[in-house]
């Protein structure tokens, strides 16, 4: 895995030069949301499963809301 230079929003990808980027912790992995994108994640978080996935969290343990559509 290739050292992170520069963060960028999880969601909408513009990085931290562009636009200032929020840092989370989720499982012990620093992932990044810009302020535009955290209404996703707090309404929407699972919709956004998918994507901390791919930014490197295990999907061990579902974040907040994650099963609420059951
Ligand atoms: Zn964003």
């Amino acid at each position: 895995m290739e050292p992170q230079h520069s963060a960028a929003c999880l969601n909408c990808g513009r990085s931290e030069a562009e636009f200032p980027v929020l840092v989370l912790r989720l499982a012990g992995h620093e992932v990044f949301i810009c302020p535009q994108c955290l209404p996703a994640l707090i309404h929407h978080p699972d919709r956004l499963t998918g994507t901390l996935i791919a930014a490197g969290w295990d999907g061990e343990t579902p974040p907040p809301g994650a099963d609420a559509g059951h």
